[in-house]
């Protein structure tokens, strides 16, 4: 049993991480993590896809099926399936987080700190994206998520933490996935991660770094093309996995998240790919 941090690098497709993220391929060079090619279900949305992340179902089964459609989860997901197993939660995120999996409605001047030990998500940072892309303000900074990240795992352990960084989806929607700006940005996070990864794992945490979906030259996701719908899944852990030549789905991110914290999956819920080392 471990804590687990899962990092989503919002809009991050796998060819443009691979050639980007120097410090995690690196890592994989090195023995420190593995890195397997993953396939996101579809729509290739970003709310449909934060939901199959934490719940292991398709758009289709849990019901967000649409950034239009976001609204409380009605599924078991990994935040109450932690919180019932008497595990804490935590989370920095984009506010679609909050609607998600906080009862409480989003609150423009007061939900961006958010202490709750009764909620699903006991303690965060939240941010908007009012205003960012519209005059090429990318944000929130990486570093400045991650120090966030970091404040709250030294300050309450949360068995499960979530980093949800949006900066690759806006220079993606705003210059493309073929870009120099998109690709400039996935480094940037790379660079971030650099520095708060060796932190978190000193402080007992397995790490998952993936994506919700990738982006086309279209400056667009949510259909089924390669561009879309392959992402990238890092892990540092010494759990069992299959090889890194296979090709795996995100639909098994939920299960697995919850075998590494000890959880037994829910029924319906698409089996884990990782086994804890005994
Ligand atoms: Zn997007």
């Amino acid at each position: 049993m471990t804590k687990v941090a899962l990092v989503i690098m919002d809009g991050a497709g796998y060819d443009s991480v691979v050639s980007e993220c120097g410090y995690l391929e690196g890592a994989v060079t090195l023995g420190q993590a593995r890195r397997w090619k993953m396939h996101t279900a579809t729509p290739s949305l970003s709310g449909p896809m934060y939901e199959t992340i934490h719940t292991g179902l398709w758009p289709h089964e849990h019901g967000i099926v649409s950034n239009e459609a976001v609204r409380r989860s009605s599924s078991s997901n990994i935040f109450s399936l932690a919180r019932a197993a008497g595990k804490t939660t935590g989370a920095v995120a984009q506010e679609y987080f909050h609607r998600l999996y906080v009862d409480e409605a989003w609150d423009q001047l007061r939900s961006v700190e958010h202490q709750d030990e009764n909620a699903h998500i006991q303690y965060a940072r939240f941010y908007s994206m009012e205003g960012y892309g519209s005059i090429n303000a990318v944000a929130p900074a990486e570093i400045d998520l991650c120090a966030q990240t970091t404040l709250l795992m030294e300050r309450h352990a949360p068995d499960y933490m979530l980093l949800h960084t949006c900066s690759a989806d806006t220079l993606g929607h705003t210059y493309g996935g073929d870009s120099k700006e998109y690709r400039r940005q996935i480094w940037h996070i790379d660079n971030a991660l650099s520095r708060a990864i060796p932190v978190w794992r000193k402080l007992g945490y397995d790490i998952i770094v993936t994506a919700d979906h990738g982006m086309t030259a279209d400056h667009w996701h949510g259909g089924t093309t390669a561009a879309a719908t392959e992402i990238p899944f890092y892990l540092f852990s010494d759990a069992m996995a299959p090889a890194e030549t296979e090709e795996l789905s995100q639909l098994g991110i939920a299960a697995s998240v919850l075998a590494l914290l000890g959880i037994e999956a829910p029924e319906g819920m698409r089996e884990a790919f990782i086994t804890p080392k005994k």
